[in-house]
């Protein structure tokens, strides 16, 4: 097995056409470890030309990649998870340092990567088709799936493998090629899973790596005749953006967009429970996480003792590098986000909320955020109103009287919503007023290959992973076949 490429291997890089290239255009970009700053390598930097290079490569790459058996490109695939798996550790330690997130974090995203390469292995086989009745006796219907052609995928960089791996395996099990434009911020991780892609078999072109000017590639994206669809995954603010471009071409998009999550405890909810998931869903990540808890709604009967358990659980993680073992939260990602989570903590404050855990907004000044948790939070709050991205939790009270269901529902946000309690028929009645497009119940721990991810509203459009999966890379072709 060859080496990994090193920091030093990446230095200068984009790849293109199944290996490490450089832009012709010689320009770099600093990639820097958000734990203390300290610049790991300068990687390529490729611009509109370096895209549209891309897209012809991938163009080409697709006649051939289209036609292989899905037998051997789910073969292919299989290699690909099973290679991930292999290279998991050393994978994971650049992943943690360009990205932050503890190295055990670090691990499961790479692990989590490879199940889509298996789960879309076993996908690739079954892209089926229909016979369909007709209404007339010399007339048969035939519906097939075909490939839509050169795809191009934008993705953002708080989990940079997995979300470019649940883009790739599903477009390249249904026969797409793709070109991927990673966020700056993590752009190693995007060259690194190409790489072993191509290590692992995957023909020359067929996915190619071009990290640069975010709008300088996207425009190539959408400007080209060649590329038949792009998949975005980060803020809805930019999707906005995509979905206007989109219409010049009548480019096909999916939209992965961001969240702001009701974790809502019932009265009769399992408190230790919905305290262990409380946790996993606010924390993992450091809360830079779509699907993160972003608006604790709690029964009145439950606020104490909840309240009081999860700042318990929440004192018990350890704040630090993501190299070390021990470490639960890493850093956030960029100053950036430090000062947007100490501006919402200022204005919930301003505004009537009660800070039970963490510094005051004024100390907030370092990448290392240990949780805070706010309590009295309510609709008028940017706490409540926005994505936190951030270890920040803020609580509110509800009674009967309450409408649990407008609360939840108060934002223009429908990604992930979490409800606990020990009802069932109570948990699938309010699951079902939920206008979320993932929905927990009793359960944060949502992710998984087999299961649909996306959203509904602001939270945008198509899903990935799960049987339907392949439908974002396919176009039905009917075909209305006369044999009189
Ligand atoms: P972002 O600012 O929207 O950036 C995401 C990607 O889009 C980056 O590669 C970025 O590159 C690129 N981009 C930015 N402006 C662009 C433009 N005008 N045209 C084309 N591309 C552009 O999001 P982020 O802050 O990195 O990521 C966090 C967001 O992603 C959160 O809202 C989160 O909820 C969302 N997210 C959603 C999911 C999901 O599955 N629904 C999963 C993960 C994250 P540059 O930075 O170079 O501009």
């Amino acid at each position: 097995m060859a080496h990994l490429p090193s920091l030093s291997d990446l230095s200068g890089s984009i790849f293109f056409n199944g290996a490490l290239a450089r832009s012709a255009n010689g320009r770099t970009h600093e990639v820097t470890n958000p734990a203390d700053g300290t610049v790991l390598c300068a990687c390529g930097w490729g611009d509109a030309a370096d895209a549209i290079g891309a897209i012809l490569n991938s163009h080409h790459a697709f006649a051939d990649w289209r036609n292989m058996l899905p037998a051997k490109r789910s073969r292919l695939l299989s290699t690909i998870g099973n290679n991930l798996r292999n290279r998991a550790d050393e994978f994971a330690r650049i992943l943690t340092l360009e990205q932050g997130k503890p190295l055990r974090e670090a691990k499961a995203e790479v692990h989590y990567a490879a199940e889509y390469f298996d789960w879309f292995a076993g996908e690739c086989r079954r892209a089926y088709g229909d016979i369909v009745q007709s209404d007339s006796p010399d007339r048969r219907i035939l519906v097939c799936r075909e490939p839509i052609g050169v795809t191009a995928a934008i993705t953002p960089w708080n989990f940079p493998v997995a979300m470019l791996a649940r883009k790739a395996a599903a477009a390249l099990a249904a026969g797409c090629t793709m070109v991927s434009k990673p966020a700056p911020e993590t752009p190693l991780s995007a060259i690194l899973l190409a790489w072993i892609c191509c290590e692992s078999g995957l023909p020359a072109g067929v996915l190619n790596v071009i990290p640069g000017d975010a709008e300088e590639i996207s425009g190539a994206f959408f400007d080209s005749d060649f590329v038949r669809k792009v998949t975005f995954t980060g803020s809805t603010a930019v999707g906005k953006l995509l979905i206007g471009q989109s219409a010049n071409k009548v480019k096909r998009l999916t939209l992965e967009l961001g969240g702001n999550a009701p974790f809502i405890l019932l009265k009769d909810a399992n408190l230790a429970l919905a305290t262990e998931h409380a946790v996993f869903a606010k924390y993992r990540n450091c809360g830079q996480a779509c699907v993160a808890a972003n608006r604790f709604l709690v029964h009145s009967n439950l606020i104490g003792n909840f309240s009081e358990a999860f700042v318990e659980a929440s004192k018990m993680l350890r704040v630090g590098s993501g190299l070390n073992a021990e470490t639960d939260l890493g850093p956030l990602i960029t100053d950036a986000a430090v000062l947007k989570v100490r501006e919402i903590v200022a204005d919930a404050i301003s505004q009537g909320a009660k800070q039970i855990l963490g510094p005051d907004p004024g100390e907030i000044n370092a990448r290392f955020v240990p949780p805070i948790i706010l309590t009295g939070i309510t609709p008028a709050m940017r706490l409540w109103k926005e994505e936190v991205f951030g270890p920040v939790a803020g609580i509110s009270e509800f009674d009967d009287s309450s409408d649990i269901i407008g609360l939840a529902n108060d934002t223009p946000h429908g990604l992930a919503a979490y409800v606990f309690g020990d009802n069932s028929n109570e948990l699938l009645r309010i699951s079902e007023a939920l206008h979320f497009g993932m929905v927990g119940l009793n359960d944060a721990k949502i992710m998984g290959v087999q299961a649909p991810f996306g959203g509904i509203k602001e939270s945008g459009y198509g899903r990935e992973g799960s049987k339907y999966g392949l439908d974002d890379y396919t176009n039905l072709k009917y075909l209305s076949v006369h044999s009189g």
